[in-house]
Protein backbone atom coordinates (compact mmCIF):
# COMPACT_ATOMS: atom_id res chain seq x y z
CA UNK A 1 0.00 0.00 0.00
CA UNK A 2 1.05 3.54 -0.88
CA UNK A 3 -0.41 6.07 1.05
CA UNK A 4 -0.51 9.96 1.17
CA UNK A 5 -2.18 11.66 4.05
CA UNK A 6 -2.92 15.16 3.58
CA UNK A 7 -3.44 18.31 5.63
CA UNK A 8 -2.99 21.05 7.27
CA UNK A 9 -1.22 21.13 10.16
CA UNK A 10 -2.84 19.88 13.02
CA UNK A 11 -5.78 17.76 10.91
CA UNK A 12 -4.50 14.92 12.44
CA UNK A 13 -2.13 13.46 10.07
CA UNK A 14 0.33 12.11 12.53
CA UNK A 15 -2.01 10.56 15.06
CA UNK A 16 -3.70 8.68 12.23
CA UNK A 17 -0.53 7.64 10.75
CA UNK A 18 -0.41 5.96 13.99
CA UNK A 19 -3.43 3.94 13.71
CA UNK A 20 -2.78 3.33 10.25
CA UNK A 21 0.44 1.95 11.03
CA UNK A 22 -1.08 -0.30 13.42
CA UNK A 23 -3.32 -1.62 11.28
CA UNK A 24 -1.85 -2.56 8.13
CA UNK A 25 1.71 -3.02 8.79
CA UNK A 26 2.85 -0.01 6.61
CA UNK A 27 6.02 2.23 6.91
CA UNK A 28 4.90 5.64 8.76
CA UNK A 29 7.07 8.77 6.91
CA UNK A 30 6.90 11.42 8.45
CA UNK A 31 8.83 14.41 6.59
CA UNK A 32 8.43 16.13 9.65
CA UNK A 33 10.00 13.50 11.93
CA UNK A 34 12.64 12.73 9.78
CA UNK A 35 13.80 16.37 9.70
CA UNK A 36 12.83 16.52 13.90
CA UNK A 37 15.50 13.75 13.69
CA UNK A 38 18.32 14.93 11.93
CA UNK A 39 18.41 18.53 13.99
CA UNK A 40 18.32 16.18 17.40
CA UNK A 41 21.06 14.45 16.00
CA UNK A 42 22.96 17.75 14.25
CA UNK A 43 23.24 16.79 10.96
CA UNK A 44 24.35 18.73 8.33
CA UNK A 45 20.49 18.76 6.85
CA UNK A 46 19.30 19.20 10.32
CA UNK A 47 21.14 22.48 10.56
CA UNK A 48 19.77 23.88 7.27
CA UNK A 49 16.18 22.76 8.12
CA UNK A 50 16.33 24.81 11.56
CA UNK A 51 15.33 28.34 10.73
CA UNK A 52 12.78 26.98 8.08
CA UNK A 53 11.14 24.88 10.53
CA UNK A 54 11.23 27.54 13.77
CA UNK A 55 9.74 30.01 11.51
CA UNK A 56 6.91 27.54 10.16
CA UNK A 57 7.80 27.89 6.37
CA UNK A 58 8.65 25.05 4.19
CA UNK A 59 12.06 23.75 3.93
CA UNK A 60 13.45 23.62 -0.06
CA UNK A 61 12.09 21.11 -2.26
CA UNK A 62 15.52 19.73 -3.29
CA UNK A 63 16.64 19.10 0.32
CA UNK A 64 13.10 17.18 0.95
CA UNK A 65 12.96 15.45 -1.94
CA UNK A 66 16.54 13.90 -1.71
CA UNK A 67 15.70 12.78 2.14
CA UNK A 68 11.81 11.41 1.11
CA UNK A 69 13.69 9.73 -1.39
CA UNK A 70 15.77 7.83 0.40
CA UNK A 71 13.59 7.11 2.89
CA UNK A 72 10.81 5.61 0.27
CA UNK A 73 13.15 3.63 -1.17
CA UNK A 74 14.15 2.03 2.05
CA UNK A 75 10.62 1.20 2.64
CA UNK A 76 9.47 -2.37 2.97
CA UNK A 77 7.15 -4.72 0.75
CA UNK A 78 4.16 -3.90 2.83
CA UNK A 79 4.09 -0.21 1.81
CA UNK A 80 3.70 3.24 3.56
CA UNK A 81 1.81 6.08 4.50
CA UNK A 82 3.12 9.80 3.59
CA UNK A 83 2.74 12.16 5.97
CA UNK A 84 4.06 16.12 5.64
CA UNK A 85 5.62 15.05 2.36
CA UNK A 86 4.15 16.09 -0.89
CA UNK A 87 3.80 19.61 0.96
CA UNK A 88 4.32 21.48 -2.76
CA UNK A 89 3.18 21.25 -6.53
CA UNK A 90 6.68 20.38 -7.37
CA UNK A 91 7.27 17.94 -4.52
CA UNK A 92 3.99 16.19 -6.12
CA UNK A 93 5.27 16.03 -9.23
CA UNK A 94 8.95 14.66 -8.57
CA UNK A 95 7.41 12.04 -6.02
CA UNK A 96 4.65 10.62 -9.30
CA UNK A 97 7.81 10.54 -11.63
CA UNK A 98 10.04 8.93 -9.16
CA UNK A 99 7.34 6.03 -8.78
CA UNK A 100 6.33 6.07 -12.77
CA UNK A 101 9.71 5.43 -13.21
CA UNK A 102 9.94 1.90 -11.24
CA UNK A 103 6.28 1.39 -12.81
CA UNK A 104 4.55 2.17 -8.94
CA UNK A 105 2.45 4.72 -8.12
CA UNK A 106 0.40 5.96 -5.37
CA UNK A 107 -2.72 3.61 -4.31
CA UNK A 108 -4.84 5.96 -2.27
CA UNK A 109 -5.10 9.60 -1.46
CA UNK A 110 -6.60 10.70 1.69
CA UNK A 111 -7.18 14.29 2.75
CA UNK A 112 -8.21 14.92 6.30
CA UNK A 113 -10.62 18.81 5.87
CA UNK A 114 -9.91 20.61 9.47
CA UNK A 115 -11.18 24.26 10.30
CA UNK A 116 -8.36 26.87 11.54
CA UNK A 117 -9.81 27.02 14.69
CA UNK A 118 -9.41 23.76 15.43
CA UNK A 119 -6.08 23.77 14.29
CA UNK A 120 -4.83 26.74 16.45
CA UNK A 121 -6.54 24.84 19.96
CA UNK A 122 -5.27 21.39 18.73
CA UNK A 123 -1.34 22.48 17.78
CA UNK A 124 -1.29 24.72 20.71
CA UNK A 125 -2.49 22.63 23.45
CA UNK A 126 -0.02 19.96 21.93
CA UNK A 127 2.54 18.49 23.96
CA UNK A 128 5.27 15.45 22.98
CA UNK A 129 7.56 12.71 24.95
CA UNK A 130 11.00 13.45 23.84
CA UNK A 131 11.88 10.14 24.68
CA UNK A 132 9.24 7.87 22.92
CA UNK A 133 7.25 10.50 21.15
CA UNK A 134 4.15 10.07 22.24
CA UNK A 135 1.68 12.65 21.54
CA UNK A 136 -0.42 14.33 24.10
CA UNK A 137 -3.24 16.87 24.35
CA UNK A 138 -3.40 19.66 27.29
CA UNK A 139 -7.20 19.04 27.07
CA UNK A 140 -8.37 16.69 24.32
CA UNK A 141 -5.74 14.12 25.51
CA UNK A 142 -4.52 14.89 28.76
CA UNK A 143 -1.49 12.36 30.41
CA UNK A 144 -2.43 10.81 33.24
CA UNK A 145 -0.26 12.59 35.68
CA UNK A 146 0.02 16.62 33.96
CA UNK A 147 3.28 17.31 32.21
CA UNK A 148 4.72 13.88 31.96
CA UNK A 149 4.64 10.79 29.53
CA UNK A 150 2.70 7.87 30.70
CA UNK A 151 5.05 5.58 28.89
CA UNK A 152 8.64 6.61 30.64
CA UNK A 153 7.63 9.23 33.19
CA UNK A 154 9.93 11.51 31.03
CA UNK A 155 8.67 15.48 31.14
CA UNK A 156 6.88 16.69 28.08
CA UNK A 157 7.76 19.34 26.29
CA UNK A 158 6.11 21.68 23.08
CA UNK A 159 7.47 21.85 19.59
CA UNK A 160 8.90 25.11 19.07
CA UNK A 161 6.79 25.68 16.06
CA UNK A 162 3.73 24.72 17.91
CA UNK A 163 3.83 28.31 19.56
CA UNK A 164 -0.18 30.76 18.13
CA UNK A 165 2.37 32.74 16.43
CA UNK A 166 4.35 30.17 14.60
CA UNK A 167 1.39 28.15 13.67
CA UNK A 168 -0.24 31.45 12.23
CA UNK A 169 1.96 31.15 9.66
CA UNK A 170 2.53 27.68 8.84
CA UNK A 171 -1.35 27.57 8.41
CA UNK A 172 -0.78 30.48 5.39
CA UNK A 173 2.29 28.50 4.37
CA UNK A 174 -0.81 25.39 4.08
CA UNK A 175 -3.01 27.54 2.25
CA UNK A 176 -0.08 29.40 -0.22
CA UNK A 177 1.85 25.88 -1.00
CA UNK A 178 0.44 23.20 0.15
CA UNK A 179 -3.50 23.36 -0.33
CA UNK A 180 -2.84 23.30 -4.29
CA UNK A 181 -1.28 19.89 -4.11
CA UNK A 182 -4.86 18.34 -3.22
CA UNK A 183 -5.76 20.64 -6.07
CA UNK A 184 -2.46 18.58 -8.23
CA UNK A 185 -3.94 15.05 -7.00
CA UNK A 186 -7.93 15.53 -7.30
CA UNK A 187 -7.16 16.77 -11.27
CA UNK A 188 -5.75 13.26 -11.58
CA UNK A 189 -7.07 11.11 -9.79
CA UNK A 190 -9.77 10.57 -7.06
CA UNK A 191 -9.04 12.31 -3.59
CA UNK A 192 -10.98 10.93 -0.56
CA UNK A 193 -11.61 13.76 1.82
CA UNK A 194 -12.28 12.62 5.12
CA UNK A 195 -13.81 15.54 8.01
CA UNK A 196 -11.56 15.19 10.55
CA UNK A 197 -12.84 17.96 12.90
CA UNK A 198 -14.38 16.01 15.02
CA UNK A 199 -13.61 13.10 17.44
CA UNK A 200 -10.52 11.12 16.27
CA UNK A 201 -12.06 7.30 16.48
CA UNK A 202 -14.86 8.29 14.24
CA UNK A 203 -12.52 9.88 11.44
CA UNK A 204 -10.00 6.87 11.87
CA UNK A 205 -13.13 4.35 10.93
CA UNK A 206 -13.51 6.80 8.02
CA UNK A 207 -9.91 6.45 6.89
CA UNK A 208 -9.95 2.81 7.80
CA UNK A 209 -13.14 2.06 5.25
CA UNK A 210 -11.14 3.71 2.56
CA UNK A 211 -8.25 1.46 3.25
CA UNK A 212 -10.07 -1.79 3.95
CA UNK A 213 -11.93 -1.34 0.38
CA UNK A 214 -7.91 -1.11 -0.98
CA UNK A 215 -6.49 -3.76 0.83
CA UNK A 216 -10.09 -6.16 -0.64
CA UNK A 217 -8.75 -5.01 -4.45
P1 LIG B 1 5.35 18.89 10.35
O1 LIG B 1 5.81 18.11 11.53
O2 LIG B 1 4.88 18.00 9.22
O3 LIG B 1 4.33 19.95 10.70
O4 LIG B 1 6.62 19.65 9.78
C1 LIG B 1 7.35 20.58 10.58
C2 LIG B 1 8.16 21.51 9.68
O5 LIG B 1 9.10 20.76 8.91
C3 LIG B 1 7.34 22.28 8.66
O6 LIG B 1 6.76 23.46 9.20
C4 LIG B 1 8.41 22.59 7.60
O7 LIG B 1 9.27 23.63 8.03
C5 LIG B 1 9.24 21.32 7.60
N1 LIG B 1 8.72 20.31 6.61
C6 LIG B 1 8.13 19.12 6.89
N2 LIG B 1 7.80 18.48 5.75
C7 LIG B 1 8.16 19.29 4.73
C8 LIG B 1 8.06 19.20 3.32
N3 LIG B 1 7.49 18.14 2.71
N4 LIG B 1 8.52 20.24 2.58
C9 LIG B 1 9.10 21.31 3.17
N5 LIG B 1 9.21 21.47 4.49
C10 LIG B 1 8.76 20.47 5.28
Amino acid sequence: MRIVLLGAPGAGKGTHCKRIVDRYGVLHLSSGDILRRERAQGTPLGKRAQGYMDAGTLVPDDLIVEMMSKAIKAAPEAGYVLDGFPRTVNQAEVLDQALSENGDGIDLVMNLQVSDDVVLERITGRRSCPKCGAVYHVKNMPPKKAGVCDHDGTKLVQRPDDTAEVVKNRLATYYEQTRPVVDYYRARRTVHDVPADGDADEVAQLLFEQLDALEQE
